[in-house]
């Protein structure tokens, strides 16, 4: 059960005293405060953990500092969406907006290699308007003879040129806790020209002491990406071990599954989930067509697989896309094959554009619909 007390409530106040001393004796729960600082106002939320069947709602509703109560269902307390849940389903970072209406495309390249082509990637980006991108400086490898990232050393030329772009957010992965430092001393040396969003990526989608550690912060967003081949349950709970820990600003990536089901592509495409994810959870939703398709072939009336994977998922109503470019993507150093031209930057963000118009379309066509009287009610007003 979530008690959502009224805003800007202090911990010093004799209310919020009054309100924890009566709480600690009820039998059998234990009460975790969650604080989430917003710009206009400070949330405080307490969940009660234990044997909460025997607590009423009215009666917690009752209590003094109280405002709203949610009885939650046992399946992804503080990200899930529940009976009479207004919490809501967004969150704001460097001055963007992240929530289930919201749209951004985080074009970039999958490994940072040289500062020529992160510079050439953020010019093409600011060129067409956009202040988000992906930059990966750790990079997860299958095997430990290919290249790795080049960790810490390339944060500070990554940051600046961001800043001298105007990106707001890099979606950047990290495989080690150690990263979040590396990040944040980057930040600090550099004047913090830019934000990041810690991506977590497929492989440690369960690597739970990971999530923990990433969860404690609230500094940085989170992108966990849904495990390769587990169910989208397993991968939903992961995303709660970041939010239980404190942080819930989560973003949750569809990356496709391993499976040979889904050759000739890289995994199988995944983003029919889009929608069960929007339901099920308060979380925004990303795709990520380039690790999903992970080749450039296309139709036969010459469109790229990847960009109908990717208006697949827009169509579908995703909130972010995660999108591999890079200037050369012969001698990228890590997964060249998926990689788009950055010539083709404008032609995909315009298509991306028709499938999010379509998105919009089809939102307010259901909502012209659904505020039709139905046939049962029209027959009542004629007779
Ligand atoms: C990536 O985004 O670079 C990546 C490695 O993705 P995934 O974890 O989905 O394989
Ligand atoms: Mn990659």
């Amino acid at each position: 059960m979530i008690l959502i007390l009224t805003p800007n409530i202090q911990p010093e106040n004799e209310t919020y005293q009054q309100l924890m001393s009566h709480l600690a004796r009820l039998p059998n729960i234990q009460v975790r405060v969650h604080i989430e600082k917003g710009i206009e106002q400070t949330l405080t939320e307490l969940y009660l953990i234990g044997n909460t069947s025997a607590v009423s709602v009215e009666e917690m509703r009752a209590l003094p500092g109280v405002e709203r109560v949610v009885r939650v269902s046992e399946e992804y307390r503080v990200l899930g969406r529940h009976l009479d849940d207004q919490r809501p389903a967004y969150f704001d970072y460097q001055g963007l907006r992240f929530g289930q209406d919201s749209f951004h495309i985080f074009a970039g390249l999958c490994a940072v290699d040289n500062a020529q082509n992160v510079e050439f990637m953020m010019r093409a980006l600011k060129e067409q308007g956009q202040v988000c991108t992906r930059m990966g400086a750790y990079k997860p490898r299958t095997s430990p003879y290919s290249f790795q990232g080049h960790g810490r050393t390339c944060l500070p030329f990554v940051f600046e040129l961001a800043g001298k772009y105007g990106i707001r957010v890099i979606a950047m992965e990290i495989t080690h806790e150690s990263h979040i430092d590396e990040i944040q001393d980057a930040l600090y040396q550099t004047g913090a020209p830019t934000g990041v969003m810690l991506q977590i990526g497929t492989r440690n989608t369960q690597n739970f002491e990971l999530l923990k550690i990433v969860g404690r912060q609230q500094e940085f967003p989170v992108l966990l990406k849904r495990g390769f081949g587990i169910t989208l349950d397993e991968s939903l709970h992961a995303a709660e071990y970041l939010a239980s820990e404190g942080n819930r600003k989560v973003v949750f990536g569809l990356r496709g599954i391993k499976s040979n089901l889904g050759d000739p592509h890289r995994n199988f495409v995944d983003f029919v989930h889009v929608p069960v994810v929007k339901r099920l959870t308060r979380m925004p939703v990303c795709i990520d067509p380039s690790h999903a398709v992970g080749a450039r072939s296309s139709g036969p009336e010459g469109i790229l697989d990847l960009l109908h994977a990717t208006a697949q998922g827009v169509i579908a109503g995703a909130n972010m896309v995660l999108v591999d470019f890079h200037p050369v993507p012969s001698r990228a150093l890590v997964d060249g094959p998926q990689a788009l031209l950055i010539e083709e930057l404008p032609h995909f963000l315009e298509d991306v554009q028709i499938a999010r118009e379509a998105y919009e379309k089809r939102s307010l066509l259901r909502t012209r619909y659904a505020n039709q009287p139905s046939t049962q009610e029209r027959d009542l007003v004629l007779t």
